[in-house]
């Protein structure tokens, strides 16, 4: 596994937030220099650790439809079909259950007509049942590591012990900090409740 910093999970935690947000910013608020975040990225790019810069976009706001496929298989069928869905542009996600009822489990974005027309694109052999329905409400949690969870060593914001797992975490500002205990929290919300409305 690899090591981070508490300046690196730092980073991280304002990159997710907003992955657009500018280095200086960035910079100012871990009371670091530019180049210092810079090289910081530069490195957890080359680590692989972030992988991509990416965009969250409204799919219902351009009129594409989401729909859930489940496609239920003899079990000798489910590589071969996990395959062609995987090839199709419309297939956003999927997930091969491992019950004895075999099923494929795919998350599938784009316009009605070409969702419909998978089951004419994938080869039916084998396959018991094919239903494809469509999303009406998606409540999606975001995809941000649970950095207060995770295994990475913290440093607490307020009195800087280092702590692994159950970390408090809290918003101020809309960015992520992280407490070892919620005095550690409270202390820190009115040092900085004092600190902002001086502004
Ligand atoms: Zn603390």
């Amino acid at each position: 596994m690899i090591e981070l910093d508490n300046l690196d999970v730092k980073i991280l935690a304002y990159l997710q937030s907003n992955s657009r947000e500018s280095f200086q910013e960035i910079a100012k608020c871990c009371l670091t220099s530019i180049p210092t975040v810079k090289s910081r990225v530069d490195r957890m790019l080359e680590l692989g650790v972030i992988r991509k810069f990416t965009i969250d976009i409204d799919n219902n706001k351009l009129g594409i439809t989401e729909a859930i496929l489940i496609v239920n298989a003899k079990p000798g069928a489910v590589s071969r079909i996990t395959q062609e869905l995987r090839g199709l542009e419309e297939v956003k996600e999927l997930y091969v259950t491992s019950d004895s009822d075999t099923a494929i489990v795919s998350r599938v974005a784009g316009d009605m007509r070409r969702i419909l027309a998978i089951q004419e694109r994938i080869n039916l052999t084998d396959v018991n049942n094919i239903r494809i329905l469509s999303v009406k409400n998606a409540f999606t949690k975001d995809s941000t590591i649970p950095l207060a969870s995770s295994s990475i060593t913290l440093t607490c914001s307020y009195c800087d012990k280092k702590m692994t797992g159950d970390a408090v975490k809290k918003k101020f500002d809309d960015k992520d900090y992280f407490f070892c205990c919620t005095t550690c929290q409270g202390e820190f919300e009115k040092k900085y409740t004092k600190l902002f409305s001086k502004v």
